[in-house]
């Protein structure tokens, strides 16, 4: 009988607990999950090389018998060293392990065996092989999984060798049920893509590397094609779908814009227009308003906001944290109070702790949560801004027309759907737009947000000043901290962030050597990065204990980081100690220093967001990076930030240094790993495209194709897990 994908491990025959459980750690449970378990690369052991043909460095498979074994321990550090002898028609080779004491038991002289690894040349000149695996015969023509093939590398994870990931792997390959086929023939045939069973063989143990190549985008293919079919479905969907048509009488919002404090710019302008386009459609609009950190995206979504709400409609405005939410609210309830008094749309914010709402510039109300959803329900409120609390909770709307959301790039269609309205016999959905600063890809945006249209903001408001970043080793901390005192000193204000909160425990301590830590290097590297807490200290008490300095960080009650921003803004507080819950979207102009501990920490994507903070008003500002790191990578990852022009070109260069999750959140992105690599193959990219286009053409719905449009549903289920 064949296995079942759904198999458990521990149900398969050989597996240790051990294992099983290390397995787990991963997601690894069933044997679905162990065969979805690729490999990172091959190694090409393919050829059997004679001993006496052997060079230094190379990487081969040898084929000879064991002569000799031996097991002693070096004196000062006391480890285990093993030593044999190994020896075919051509010659003699010793091969040399350290830690790895139980060897000596399988290799035992006189047997005959393969040895994969690579050569080593010892001080005295004598080539020897340095850890290789082995594998012992039974006989000359055995088949192998270790050795004398292309074999396949495992992701690294502490206690799980790809050794032991090939035992188990190879036999279930060859016993496993077959697994359905749900692309379909003429997609693969049109696209020379492999076929299910044939890949998954392919891709663990391929005969050639051309084969493993091939899986490989067979399985990469996969996701994009799905991801491609899902947006554009979607958009068909949206397409037959109604929303509320908003009217704008042009005149009036001119005399709006002409109002407002600044100019807008040239794309500001354009971007506007394309939504007052898009709205005035009893359709719903699906957009995202991109635009540097700072570019005054804001100001764009608050206009729709209030053509919305001149037809009588309300508007949701949806911020990823509470510090943000209160800022839009500042920032519309000054917009509003002075440009368009006509329309006086009342205002309120409502957090998971918080419930306040305005009429006019200067009456701010605290009001009961009860009374506040009450108003939203009568739709006497007509623009309400929140966290994601805000649709999650029992906010109901009476006429709910526009959605905002502000750096979140996803919006899941049930959200969406949830704030439908009723209205007689028609379902009216809510226009939709998404604000974001992360710089996307073109490749990329096609696919990730393919069911979006595209706003672009392209330029700065005028007279923004270039902001001087540097790169700040540490014997410049005490210049740097001279340099901050005299910004503070002519009226300017500091941001300082760190990479975590608290100053972390000590690292647990390992229960056995036999039992390998799961913690991660990168991990237990985290121990001495700077906190938040430890760094407050110093600066308020010994660097600068004559400044105003304020802390804040995620861990806070709301109404403390309410007061400390509110102190912050006005200006009260010189310098403030952060986490990265400043990241996106403040806004406070008189900040002209940036101050990053630990930049290395950071994702060069992270870092622009951070940079964006400063850089808001005609002071000249600064970015400084801090960083004890040596490394080369480290450096040139930072210069880059330093040296790219724009977001743009720094997103692809974080696209190519450190893949799309980095660049996305992988939370927010919610995509597959392999998905993830594939896109950075504008070649798949296309093609996924173009595949998935061909077949809602002649089929819409997916009626000729039931296992695609099963796979599509798992597909879509896991993307609104997120
Ligand atoms: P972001 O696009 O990063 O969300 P904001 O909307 O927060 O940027 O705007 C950044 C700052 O620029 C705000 O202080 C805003 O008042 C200001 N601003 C927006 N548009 C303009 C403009 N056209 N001219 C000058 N300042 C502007
Ligand atoms: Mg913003």
């Amino acid at each position: 009988m064949r296995i079942p994908l759904t198999t458990p491990l521990f149900g398969i025959h050989g597996m240790g607990p051990g294992f099983v459980k290390r397995l787990e750690t991963l997601g690894i449970k069933t044997v679905r999950d162990l065969l979805w378990h690729f490999p990172a690369r091959y190694e090409d052991f393919s050829k059997i090389y004679k001993i006496g043909e052997l060079e230094p460095g190379q990487h081969a498979t040898i084929q000879g018998v064991i002569e000799d074994v031996s097991v002693r321990k070096t004196w000062k550090k006391q480890i285990t060293i093993v030593e044999a002898m190994i020896a075919d028609e051509s010659g003699t080779i010793r091969a040399v392990w350290f830690n790895q004491p139980y060897l000596a038991t399988s290799l035992k002289p006189g047997r005959l065996a393969n040895f994969a690894g690579k050569t080593s040349v010892s001080d005295e000149g004598e080539i020897y092989l340095n850890h290789p695996a082995h594998e012992i015969l039974s006989q000359k023509k055995q088949e192998t999984r270790h050795t004398a093939r292309l074999v396949p590398i495992y992701p690294e994870t502490k206690g799980l060798t790809s050794k032991g990931l090939r035992f188990l792997v190879q036999p279930i390959i060859k016993n496993v049920e077959l697994v359905a086929e749900w692309i379909p023939q003429e997609v693969l045939a049109k696209f020379r893509l492999p076929e299910i069973n044939l890949a998954l063989n392919d891709i663990h143990f391929p005969k050639a590397i051309e084969d493993a190549a091939v899986a490989k985008k067979r399985f990469g293919f996969e996701d994009l094609f799905l991801l491609q079919l899902y947006n554009l479905q979607q958009k068909l969907k949206l397409k037959e779908q109604k929303a509320p048509a908003l009217a704008t009488d042009i005149e009036w919002l001119k005399a709006v814009i002409e109002k407002l404090p600044y100019e807008l710019t040239l794309s500001q302008k354009k971007s506007l227009w394309e939504m007052v386009k898009d709205v005035e459609h009893p359709r719903p609009m699906n957009r995202l308003l991109q635009g540097d950190v700072g570019s005054g995206k804001t100001v764009v979504a608050a206009l729709v906001a209030i053509i919305a709400a001149k037809n009588g409609l309300q508007t949701a405005f949806m911020a990823p944290t509470e510090v943000l939410a209160r800022q839009h609210f500042e920032t519309l309830k000054k917009l509003f109070g002075g440009v368009a008094r006509d329309v006086q749309p009342i205002t309120a914010l409502i957090t998971s702790s918080d419930a306040k709402l305005f009429r006019e510039t200067d009456t701010v109300a605290d009001v009961k949560k009860e009374e506040l959803n009450q108003k939203i329900k009568d739709g006497e409120i007509r623009i309400v801004i929140g966290t994601h609390a805000l649709i999650q909770e029992s906010v109901r709307f009476k006429n709910l027309a526009f959605v905002i959301v502000d750096e979140q790039h996803r919006f899941g269609v049930k959200q969406r759907a949830a704030l439908a309205q009723q209205d007689g016999k028609n379902i009216l959905l809510p226009h939709f737009l998404s604000m974001s600063a992360t710089p996307i890809p073109r490749t990329l945006m096609m696919t990730v947000f393919g069911d979006l249209d595209i706003s672009l903001i392209t330029e700065l408001p005028a007279g923004r000043k270039n902001i001087i970043t540097e790169i700040v080793p540490p014997k410049g901390r005490s210049r740097s901290y001279e340099f901050i005192r005299s910004e503070v000193q002519k009226g300017r204000q500091v941001f300082v962030i760190c990479p975590r909160i608290e100053v972390a425990g000590k690292e647990p301590a390992a229960k056995g050597a036999d039992q390998p830590s799961l913690i991660s290097q990168k991990q237990s590297a985290l121990w001495d990065v700077k906190s938040v807490k430890e760094e407050y200290e110093k600066l308020s008490k010994k660097i600068f204990p004559d400044l105003k300095v304020a802390m804040l960080h995620g861990k806070l009650k709301p109404k403390e980081k309410e007061a400390t921003m509110k102190q912050f803004s006005s200006g009260a507080v010189n310098i403030l100690v952060s986490t990265s819950v400043i990241e996106v979207g403040v806004d406070i102009p008189n900040a002209t220093i940036m101050m990053i501990e630990g930049a290395d920490r950071f994702g060069l994507a992270q870092l622009y967001q951070f940079r964006g903070r400063v850089g808001r008003s005609e002071h000249q500002s600064y970015c400084l990076l801090f960083t004890d790191s040596d490394s080369q990578s480290t450096k040139e990852r930072l210069k880059a930030l330093l040296e790219a022009k724009n977001g743009f070109e720094l997103a692809e260069y974080d696209l190519k240094l450190r893949g799309p999750g980095e660049l996305l959140g992988e939370g927010q992105a919610g995509m597959p790993d392999l998905a993830m690599q594939a896109l950075q193959d504008p070649v798949l990219v296309k093609t996924s495209r173009e595949a998935a286009l061909a077949i809602l053409e002649s089929d819409p719905k997916l009626k000729n194709s039931p296992p695609l449009k099963e796979k599509l549903s798992e597909f879509e289920k896991a993307l609104h897990l997120e």
